[in-house]
C-alpha cells in the first residue's frame, strides 16, 4: 500500500481518518499537535496515543517527506535549500530574516509551465504540482531549523517555484493547514500568495474573504509588453486581470500587491511609469518594485539605481505607494528558481 504524505492532512481530515479507523476523533487534535506544536521527528514520540494507532499511523503515513540535498547561507542570514522530494524531484524552499521576523517562501509545484522569460523556475517546464503537505513540510522544516534558534517563522510567501493558482486545490488545503490555530498557527494577514495572473481563479479566491496577502505579478503596463514577458496574458488580457483584482478588493477589502520586476531597457523607463500609474490608479494598491535578479539562462540587465528611484517617484506622483524591495540572498542564487535549475544542469548537463 502506498503510505500517504502526513502533512496532507487538515485537522478535519484527521478526524474523519480517525473515525474510519475506529479511534476517537478527538485524537485529531493531539495528532496536530505532536506534528506542529510539539514538531517530533518520528511517530514514535506520540506518547500520548496507543501503541496501536502509532502502529497505524506508521502503517498508513510518510512521515520523513523531503531530505536536504543542498543548502547555501547568504552573509544576509538568508538560507536557499534544495529538498528533494520521495519520487526523487527537487524543489527550493527560502528562509529570509527581516526586522520584523523571519519569512519563509515555499514552492508550490516542481518547477512551473507559465513560461514567464525573467524567471528560472520555468525552464524545463512544470514536472508536476505539489500536494498540500509537501508545501507544509517546506514550512515545517523551516521551522524545526528556526526552533534551533529558538526563533519561528513569522510569515509565508507563496512565491517560490510554481503558480499556486495553477495548482489551486492544494495550495488551498495548504493555507487552511500552517493557518490552523491548533498547529502553525501562521495568520492569514502574514500568508502572501503571488499569482501571475490566472483570472478565475482570482475570483474564485476572492470568495473565500479571506485576510492573506494576494500579489500580481504584472511586471509590464500595458498588453504588448506582457504578452512578451508573460504567455498568460494572451489569455487574460490585463483588462480582465485589472477587473478581477477590483473584485478581489471589494470582496475581501484588502489592497492587492502589483509585483513589477525592473528589467534594464525592457519595461524600466518612464513612459513605463506613467502608462503603469494610468493602469491601476483606480485600485487600492500597493506597488513592490523589485530589481530582477541576474540569471545566467536569461538575458535581462539590471536597470541603475538612479532610474529605480525615478520609476519609483513617478509612481508616488499618482499618489501610488511604492516600494522597492531589498535583494536578499543576492550572493547564493535565491532568486526563484535558480538554485534548481543549477541543481538540474548539474545533474543532466543540459
Ligand atoms: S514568475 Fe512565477 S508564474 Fe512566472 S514562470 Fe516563474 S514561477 Fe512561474
Amino acid at each position: 500500500m502506498n503510505k500517504r504524505n502526513i502533512y496532507d492532512l487538515t485537522i478535519e481530515d484527521w478526524s474523519t481518518w480517525l473515525k474510519e479507523n475506529g479511534e476517537p476523533t478527538y485524537r485529531a487534535k493531539q495528532i496536530f499537535d505532536w506534528l506542529y506544536v510539539k514538531r517530533i521527528s518520528s511517530i514514535d514520540e506520540m506518547t500520548n496515543l496507543s501503541k496501536e494507532l502509532r502502529n497505524k499511523l506508521d502503517q498508513s503515513f510518510e512521515f520523513q517527506v523531503l531530505r536536504i540535498i543542498d543548502q547555501h547561507i547568504s552573509s544576509d542570514g538568508t538560507i536557499k535549500f534544495l529538498f528533494q522530494l520521495l519520487d526523487g524531484h527537487a524543489i527550493e524552499t527560502v528562509i529570509m530574516r527581516h526586522g520584523y521576523g523571519n519569512s519563509v517562501c515555499v514552492s508550490t509545484q516542481v518547477g512551473c509551465r507559465m513560461g514567464c522569460t525573467f524567471c528560472a523556475s520555468t525552464i524545463g517546464g512544470v514536472a508536476r504540482n505539489l500536494t498540500a503537505g509537501e508545501i507544509v513540510a517546506q514550512v515545517l522544516e523551516s521551522q524545526k531549523i528556526l526552533d534551533k534558534e529558538n526563533d519561528r517563522v513569522s510569515s509565508v510567501v507563496v512565491m517560490g517555484s510554481g503558480e499556486p493558482f495553477d495548482n489551486y486545490d492544494e495550495t488551498i488545503k495548504f493555507i487552511r493547514i500552517i493557518n490552523d490555530e491548533k498547529g502553525l498557527n501562521i495568520g492569514q494577514r502574514h500568508i502572501s500568495l503571488s499569482t501571475s495572473g490566472i483570472v478565475p481563479k482570482i475570483f474564485e479566491f476572492a470568495d473565500l474573504k479571506w485576510q492573506v496577502v494576494l500579489a500580481i505579478s504584472l511586471h509590464a503596463p500595458n498588453d504588448e509588453l506582457r504578452s512578451k514577458i508573460m504567455p498568460i496574458n494572451k489569455k487574460y488580457s490585463l483588462s480582465e486581470l485589472m477587473d478581477a483584482c477590483r473584485y478581489y478588493v471589494n470582496t475581501t477589502n484588502r489592497r492587492v500587491t502589483f509585483e513589477y520586476s525592473l528589467m534594464g531597457n525592457v519595461n524600466d523607463q518612464d513612459v513605463h511609469a506613467e502608462e503603469l500609474a494610468r493602469l491601476i490608479k483606480d485600485i487600492k494598491c500597493h506597488v513592490n518594485l523589485i530589481p530582477v535578479n541576474y540569471v545566467s539562462e536569461r538575458d535581462f540587465v539590471r536597470t541603475s539605481k538612479k532610474q529605480i528611484y525615478n520609476f519609483k517617484s513617478i509612481l508616488e506622483r499618482h499618489n501610488i505607494n511604492v516600494t522597492i524591495r531589498r535583494e536578499q540572498g543576492g550572493d547564493i542564487e535565491a532568486a526563484c528558481g535558480q538554485l534548481r535549475a543549477k541543481h538540474i544542469n548539474n545533474e543532466f548537463k543540459l
